[in-house]
This record gives C-alpha cells, sequence and structure tokens, in this order.
C-alpha cells in the first residue's frame, strides 16, 4: 500500500479497509485483498477480522499502526472477549493476527452460546448525516454494529438496518457505508421504556469498548456476582443461591420483551445461563448478558472489573441474621422426620447444601441414623431405633469417661463431638447427670463416685461373662470388657467395692476348666451328641492335659447328672 486511510473516531477496521478499497483504484476487488493482505486466500470479516500482522507488514513506510492498536481500537474484541479468561483471550488475538477467522468465534463462543450475530451493517441516520457534513463521507460504526445495541449512544436514536448484509457472497469485498445502501425506509419507535434500557445497554458497551481491561477468569466474575446476590437477598452465604427468585427478579427488572431482543430470555425450568453465570462452572457467555445482570444487580462495569466487591459490615450482620433464620427453619424441618430431599425441596435447594447444613449445624449423626427419611411423618424418638441408638451412645459416654478417668467431660467432648450431640439433643437430662466436671487446677477425681458407678457395670459383665460361652474371670478380662483394662488393676485400690465384688468373682485356672466342662455338657445334650471324653474336649475347649488334672470333678458331675460312663478309665 502506498497509503492508508486514517480511521475515524468509533470507525470500524472494516469501514476503513473498504476506504482504502474505494480509494485504491484497483480495478478488481481481489487486489485490494493482496494489497492489504499480500494474499487472495482471505475473507472480510466485520467483528473479528484476521490477518492483522500481514496488513501491519503492508502499511506505508511511515505507518505507526499496531495490530494490537486495531485489535483493541478497531474491531469488537474488547467488546466480544471482555469476560473470557486471559489465556483463551490470548489465543484470539494471536489468530486475528495470524489464523484464520472462524476459530476466533468458536474460542469467544459467540457459536456454542448460539447467539445470532446481527445480520446488517446498522447505521445511525444522524451520524451518518454529521459524518458526511464533518469529513465528507459516511462510516460504519463500531459502536452500532454490536449485536445487542439498538441505540446511538451519542444521539439516542434508534440505530437501523442498511441494506448490506454482513454476511454475504464469498466476502472478498469490503463495501462502505453509503446513501445506496443506508435508507431509513420506515421509522422504528420503541417506547420510551425500551429506550431506557437499550440506551444505558449501549453505554455499557461503550465502556467495554474504550477500556482495556484486565481478563478475569469465571470465578472473578461469578465472586463479584455473588456479593451483590447475597446483598440483594437472593442467594445466602452458605451457598445456595435461590435460583428462581433471582431469575424472577431479573425478568421484572428487564421484561420479557428486552431480554428475546438481545437474545438472553431466562427459561422457566432449572438451568440457562443465569444460573451458569452464577453457579461454580467455567463456562463463559455472550458479554451482553454479563452487562445484563451487572447492571441489574447495580454493579458499574469498571468495578465489576477493577474493585474486588465485597461485603461492608452492616450486609454482613444481615447476612448473619438471615443464615440465622434459615437455620431454625432447618432445624425445625428436621425435628419433623422430613427426608433432606424434601427438605431440599422445600428450602429450595439442593441435598448437598442440606447435608453441608446438616453437618455444620451437628444434626448429621439424626439423618444417619434416620436412613435419609426412613421414619416419614414418624416421630423419630417414638421408634425404637430411637432406643437402640441411645443405648448404644449411652454406653459410648460412659465409656469413654472409664477409658479416660482423669479427662473432663469437656475434653473428651472435643473428640467424640457426634456422641455428645446426640445425647445433649435428644437425651439431655441423662447428659447432665453423666457429666463429669474437673475442677482443672487440682485435677480432682471422686474416686469414691467412680467406684459407685463401676461396681454395677462390672457386675453386668461378669453377669455377661457367666452366659455363654465361658471366658476366665480376671482383673484384665472385666477391664478390657468395659474399655478400661489400662487402669482398673493398677487402681483397684481406690475402688473398694468393686475390688471386692470382683475378688469375690475370680477364678482359679481350675476353677474355669470346670466351669468349661459344665458348659460343655450343657451344650453336647443341646445338640443331642454323646457325651465321651473327646466330644468333651473339643466342645469344651479345654486341652487334655488340663481335662487329666480335673478328671476327678468331671465324674462327679457326670455321675450326678446320671450318666454313667467313666472317665477315670483313661
Ligand atoms: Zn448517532
Amino acid at each position: 500500500m502506498n497509503f492508508f486511510p486514517t480511521p475515524y473516531a468509533d470507525e470500524i477496521l472494516y469501514s476503513t479497509l473498504a476506504r482504502y478499497c474505494i480509494r485504491s483504484g484497483n480495478a478488481r476487488e481481489i487486489h485490494n485483498f493482496e494489497d492489504l493482505f499480500g494474499t487472495r486466500n482471505c475473507i472480510a470479516s466485520l467483528e473479528l477480522p484476521t490477518h492483522l500482522d500481514a496488513l501491519i507488514n503492508n502499511m506505508p513506510v511511515g505507518a505507526k499502526y499496531t495490530a494490537e492498536d486495531f485489535i483493541y481500537q478497531q474491531t469488537l474484541f474488547p467488546f466480544l472477549a471482555a469476560f473470557i479468561p486471559q489465556d483463551r483471550a490470548e489465543k484470539i488475538i494471536e489468530t486475528m493476527r495470524n489464523g484464520e477467522g472462524a476459530v476466533s468465534y468458536i474460542r469467544i463462543g459467540l457459536i456454542s452460546n448460539s447467539i445470532t450475530l446481527n445480520q446488517y451493517f446498522r447505521f445511525c441516520p444522524e451520524c451518518f448525516k454529521e459524518d458526511i457534513e464533518r469529513f465528507g463521507e459516511p462510516y460504519w460504526h463500531r459502536s452500532h454494529q454490536v449485536t445487542g445495541v439498538f441505540i446511538c449512544s451519542k444521539h439516542k436514536i434508534p440505530l437501523y438496518n442498511s441494506t448490506e448484509l454482513i454476511r454475504a457472497g464469498n466476502r472478498q469485498r469490503f463495501i462502505s457505508a453509503s446513501h445506496h445502501n443506508c435508507i431509513v425506509e420506515k421509522e422504528i419507535n420503541y417506547s420510551n421504556d425500551l429506550m431506557g434500557k437499550m440506551l444505558r445497554m449501549a453505554e455499557d458497551v461503550e465502556v467495554l469498548l474504550n477500556n482495556q481491561f484486565q481478563f478475569r477468569e469465571p470465578e472473578w466474575f461469578r465472586s463479584q456476582f455473588r456479593v451483590k446476590v447475597i446483598e440483594k437477598g437472593y442467594a445466602r452465604m452458605n451457598n445456595y443461591i435461590h435460583q428462581k427468585k433471582l431469575k424472577q427478579g431479573f425478568i421484572d427488572f428487564y421484561g420479557h420483551e428486552y431480554l428475546r431482543l438481545v437474545q438472553s430470555t431466562v427459561p422457566d425450568k432449572s438451568g440457562g445461563w443465569l444460573s451458569d453465570i452464577v453457579r461454580k462452572n467455567d463456562r463463559t457467555t455472550y458479554a451482553i448478558r454479563y452487562l445484563l445482570l451487572a447492571r441489574f444487580l447495580g454493579i458499574p462495569i469498571v468495578d465489576l472489573f477493577n474493585t474486588k466487591l465485597g461485603f461492608n459490615g452492616e450486609d454482613e450482620n444481615n447476612i448473619d441474621a438471615y443464615q440465622e433464620l434459615w437455620d431454625e427453619r432447618l432445624l425445625e424441618l428436621a425435628k419433623s422426620g422430613l427426608s433432606i430431599r424434601e427438605i431440599a425441596n422445600i428450602l429450595k435447594s439442593s441435598t448437598k447444601t442440606i447435608r453441608k447444613a446438616i453437618d455444620r449445624l451437628e444434626i448429621e449423626e439424626f439423618w444417619k441414623f434416620n436412613g435419609g427419611g426412613k421414619y416419614l411423618h414418624n416421630k423419630f424418638t417414638d421408634t425404637e431405633e430411637f432406643k437402640i441408638k441411645r443405648k448404644k451412645l449411652r454406653a459410648r459416654w460412659i465409656e469413654l469417661h472409664s477409658q479416660y478417668p482423669d479427662k473432663s467431660s469437656n475434653q473428651i467432648r472435643k473428640n467424640n463431638d457426634g456422641v455428645y450431640a446426640w445425647l445433649k439433643k435428644y437425651d439431655s437430662e441423662w447428659m447432665e447427670k453423666h457429666y463429669r466436671r474437673i475442677d482443672n487446677k487440682v485435677n480432682y477425681v471422686d474416686w469414691c463416685k467412680r467406684d459407685a458407678e463401676l461396681l454395677p457395670q462390672v457386675k453386668k459383665v461378669v453377669k455377661e461373662m457367666k452366659e455363654g460361652k465361658p471366658e476366665r474371670i480376671t482383673w484384665t478380662t472385666i477391664g478390657s470388657k468395659l474399655g478400661i483394662s489400662g487402669w482398673l488393676s493398677k487402681r483397684k485400690e481406690k475402688l473398694p467395692l468393686t475390688k471386692a465384688y470382683i475378688e469375690s468373682e475370680l477364678e482359679s485356672l481350675e476353677e474355669y476348666h470346670i466351669r468349661k466342662i459344665k458348659w460343655g455338657i450343657a451344650e453336647l445334650e443341646r445338640q443331642r451328641k454323646e457325651i465321651t471324653l473327646w466330644n468333651l474336649i473339643e466342645t469344651a475347649g479345654v486341652r487334655p492335659k488340663y481335662m487329666k488334672v480335673i478328671l476327678k470333678e468331671i465324674q462327679d458331675i457326670l455321675s450326678e447328672r446320671g450318666y454313667e460312663v467313666n472317665f477315670l478309665k483313661y
């Protein structure tokens, strides 16, 4: 090129290139492509042009343009790419400099978001007139070509479709704005309401076009929106967004008609772009939609990009209060015996959120046990399972206190929160009675009290050991049954009642074997098996060498029971 037209204010690059084509005097359009890009193998693209490095290389000597200047000042890139992550934006810039056109449209998501881009070049009749007065020729304005912008922000009047298709034919020519293609056939009149919304959008789009904001990850915008979504009462701190309420508020704010015009309707059913934008996912959507949401939530565009939004004190208090109400409601519903799913439905929340809250509020035990709604409409505390559970947890609480005689209930609770929380909730009277308070300064243990508490437990254990298959009764076996073998026999002097009882029940090895034999005989009778020495050895589990020692006693037992076998002959 031996000249390059100076771009006008708000002129899109396509238009500047079209002016070049008019002035170049080339007989055939395709020669203009060779001048501009050094190749015939490319197309005229309005929103995201390509081959910009070649264009810079072909500039006349002394021209000071850069590809980045064009991209930011004369294409729709700063608008279309405003909300995509940096790595993707950089790839699009690379494509615009050296790649093929379609790739940028895919990368920016214009294809996957099923946005129908404008069909025709657009113009403002007032700008058209002014441009001719001022520059002697009309041109395509960049801000007028944005899909979703319906108003000239300068003149505050509707934009009109020209008769020129943006994507027509082989796209190997650049077409200028002119009296032939910029005709107002029929005046457009929008309602005042629509005009207001359209004007605000036009202004927001201008802000994007005229700034080079930092690229941000989807998480950034999500968190920015979230702050305001919570502030406006559409969500709570615990991640739960009231999607239906948010959608309704959004629709009330914009109206269906306008949302249809900007291709951003919100579906009645779950999902849709609005839910996606505030939810945790990395999808990006059409830039217009971020602007719609920001405006709805009252976030200025500059703040959306540059100011990390947070909560001020007062809002935080409101949120706490809100949270409290929500928690209360959850507790209430939890007591009603509804399943997690049913509660999630009532609170318009996910089961995951409910589970998290249950965990936080320490009411999880109930559901774990409740089988997620097995006892629907039954009072939990009336169920048999409740009683079993209470018995189990009471035993566990006692066991923990036996295991750690020097620890207070407060200390024991720390590692056994579930047991404590459940009993505190469902068995609070019992819990109060069995709460061990220790004066930390002297670490005082009431051994008298403990002795008295331990005795019935030991009696119970011994009784159980005497029933069923015999086990030898010793300090160690009793201790391990109670989970206190670590200290029971060591502290026996401090437990006079328990000591006296255990010592009365202790068995010698011989006594123990005799008890085993008695049980073995009864067992053989029950199984209707013959009483032979070997059957008895096997069933009772007494080794032959010990049998010899007590053979006399065995014979006596058998004779007493009326058996005529003679074991003494062995
Ligand atoms: Zn205008």
